[in-house]
């Protein structure tokens, strides 16, 4: 494979990136994609997804990406379960690491997408996986008959206060305003819960726990009041960061590191192109993530046939 020159080179295999990879092959393009260690993206750590086009009873965010990676797989690419740990745009074709393999192409698509934000608060990160979380899909049954926290006011926040549900004896949701952000659908189904009770106006100062998680000291910041929060697990959903510090300084990026677009797909360097989660801090949706891989998918084309 280190001798192959690929027309293209996928980098991340969620929506963005797979569905780059069927317009690619589909484009008779020699298509390569380095999916990621981890591979999948973000719906490889949801459940039932409801709102992506032709599941009318739904599909399981796993299963719908080993469908895409096995669409892409049918049609002719490449698939890498591995991280690019560096990548040189200055040499034409431009080349990729691949924990020492190095591999060619004659484009690149950049689709690493968006990772966890945590709090960054006090020792939140000496006690993730001992009752920190970001992923109840993932950790939801360690927390049988529990109590557990959920802190953020987002979508995100409110799927995984759903999903503990299952297991938890109690979920809180702790939300710095008083009002949450998430979609009315996705609110109206928390406050339906029974098993679910929400603390307005709180922020979180610090988490309390030696080897374990215990609870959080929480600020109310309408009455400056200061208490804590006793539980037995906190699941983080504040959002989402862009995955793109491989790219750093070569690659325009906006202050919080997501990847600005030039025209379309393009980025600012010729032949490399950007499509889904880690440019799209707007909408953050699988059916747009992968409409932005058919875009890019397309100007890559078009693109190789401008070049041979
Ligand atoms: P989000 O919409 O950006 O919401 C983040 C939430 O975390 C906000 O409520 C925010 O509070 C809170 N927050 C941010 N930083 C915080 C901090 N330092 N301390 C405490 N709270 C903090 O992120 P998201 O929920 O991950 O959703 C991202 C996108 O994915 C959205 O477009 C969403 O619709 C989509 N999504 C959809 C689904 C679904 O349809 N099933 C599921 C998950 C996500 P404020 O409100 O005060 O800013």
């Amino acid at each position: 494979m280190q001798d192959t020159i690929w027309d293209t080179a996928i980098i991340g295999s969620g929506p963005a990136g797979l569905t780059a990879g069927i317009y690619t092959t589909r484009g008779a393009l020699s298509t390569v994609i380095i999916g990621g260690f981890s591979w999948g993206g973000q719906l490889m750590l949801t459940t039932e997804v409801d709102n992506f086009p032709g599941f009318p009873e739904g599909i399981m965010g796993p299963e719908l990406m080993e469908k895409m990676k096995a669409q892409t797989i049918r049609f002719g690419a490449e698939f890498i379960q591995d991280n690019v740990t560096s990548v040189d745009f200055s040499k034409r074709p431009f080349v990729l690491t691949v924990h020492g393999s190095l591999i060619t192409a004659h484009s690149v698509i950049i689709a690493t997408g968006a990772e966890t934000l945590w709090l960054n608060i006090p020792n939140e990160k000496e006690l993730i996986g001992r009752g920190i979380s970001s992923c109840a899909p993932c950790d939801a049954p360690f927390f049988k008959e529990k109590e557990v926290l959920v802190v953020g006011g987002g979508d995100s926040a409110m799927e995984e206060a759903l999903v503990l549900t299952k297991y938890a004896k109690h979920v809180t949701i702790v939300h710095r305003r008083n009002e949450f952000r998430a979609s009315k659908a996705m609110q109206e189904r928390v406050f339906k819960n029974e098993k679910i009770s929400i603390e307005w106006n709180l922020e979180v100062q610090e988490v309390v726990g030696k080897d374990k998680f215990e609870g959080i000291k929480v600020k109310n910041n309408q009455t400056n009041e200061d208490k804590e929060l006793r539980a037995d697990g906190m699941f983080v959903a504040i959002g989402h960061k862009p995955t793109s510090k491989i790219f750093k300084g070569l690659v325009d990026t906006d202050e919080k590191g997501y990847i600005v677009p030039k025209v379309g797909a393009k980025t600012n360097i010729e032949g490399v192109f950007v499509s889904g989660d880690i440019h799209d801090h707007t909408y953050r949706q699988a059916i747009t993530a992968s409409g932005y891989g058919c875009m890019a998918g397309m100007e890559v084309v078009n693109y190789i046939a401008d070049l041979k």
